[in-house]
């Protein structure tokens, strides 16, 4: 048995694979997320414009992404940064969805606009720095959405687990795992993209769990070979930043993905094995 397995059992027995159990799959708008599935979320840091979201949308869309991403309220370091363009951003958001075909993730900040970023957002994402907030996790709970949980960068599997459970127990069966990157003694990096917690938590549960190469590494770069590692060892599926002027972004700007870059990427996942990036 796996050491700590135990005490997880008895702290998160609905997020943890009990013997015999398959994956969980959740399904949005027709899109698959676990269970062998391999799932492509795209899109900007912010959504800062219609032109911006709409012209990104379009080239990932047509690079083979299924869910577009894109912030509207943002969660940023100094007070003084781009915030989001708020409702404005999420309707954008869902304007942009609609018109390629693509459900839409975003993220949810506090209990306040949790009703309003519901009624826009097929899914809701809860970032790295909300993962303990129990009172917003009990409230994404009550939710009828997946949710999409990242891991907080100084959190451990057994706290990001608890985190899900959170959610599971108060009534949401549909959490997604994100892995983004931990903080460590590392600095030329954003932060260190933990790879080894995809194989080891796809033992521990059977949650989907997807992985954001961008936060993870901070580095445009680094971005595609950490991509194709992930999907490698195991991972569900990725979350990726792109804009189509990465130099001009708000947000995000060094480690988001042009187009170009992006589609290369896509190619060269779906060449990596025998899977394809198809809805369904
Ligand atoms: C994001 O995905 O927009 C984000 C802020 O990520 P994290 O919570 O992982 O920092
Ligand atoms: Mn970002």
């Amino acid at each position: 048995m796996q050491k700590g397995m135990e005490k997880l059992m008895k702290n998160a027995p609905l997020a943890v694979r009990k013997e015999g159990m398959t994956d969980t799959i959740i399904e949005v708008k027709g899109v698959k997320i676990g269970g062998g599935h391999i799932t492509m979320m795209a899109g900007p840091c912010s959504v800062e414009s219609r032109e911006q979201i709409m012209a990104t949308a379009a080239e990932v869309k047509a690079a083979g992404a299924q869910i577009l991403r894109g912030g509207a309220f943002k969660p940023r370091t100094s007070p003084y940064s781009f915030q989001g363009l708020g409702e404005e951003g999420l309707k954008l958001l869902k304007e942009a969805g609609e018109k390629y075909n693509m459900p839409v993730i975003t993220e949810v900040m506090e209990i306040d606009t949790f009703d309003l970023v519901e009624s826009y957002a097929d899914i809701l994402q809860i970032g790295a720095r909300n993962m303990s907030n129990f009172s917003l996790l009990k409230r994404a709970g009550k939710s009828k959405k997946p949710i999409l949980l990242k891991r907080g960068m100084s959190s451990t599997i057994e706290e990001f687990l608890m985190s899900a459970e959170y959610i599971l127990a108060n009534g949401n069966p549909q959490v997604i795992l994100c892995e983004r990157g931990i903080r460590t003694f590392e600095t030329m990096m954003r932060n260190t993209l933990d790879l080894a917690s995809i194989p080891l938590i796809k033992e521990l549960s059977h949650l989907p769990i997807i992985i954001d190469p961008s936060h993870g590494t901070g580095i445009r770069e680094l971005v595609a070979p950490m991509s194709k590692a992930a999907v490698v060892i195991g991972g569900d599926g990725l979350m990726v930043e792109v804009h189509h002027k990465p130099e001009e972004a708000l947000c995000d700007g060094p480690q988001s993905l042009t187009p170009e870059i992006f589609t290369a990427l896509m190619a060269e996942l779906n060449g990596l094995s025998n899977f394809s990036f198809s809805r369904g």
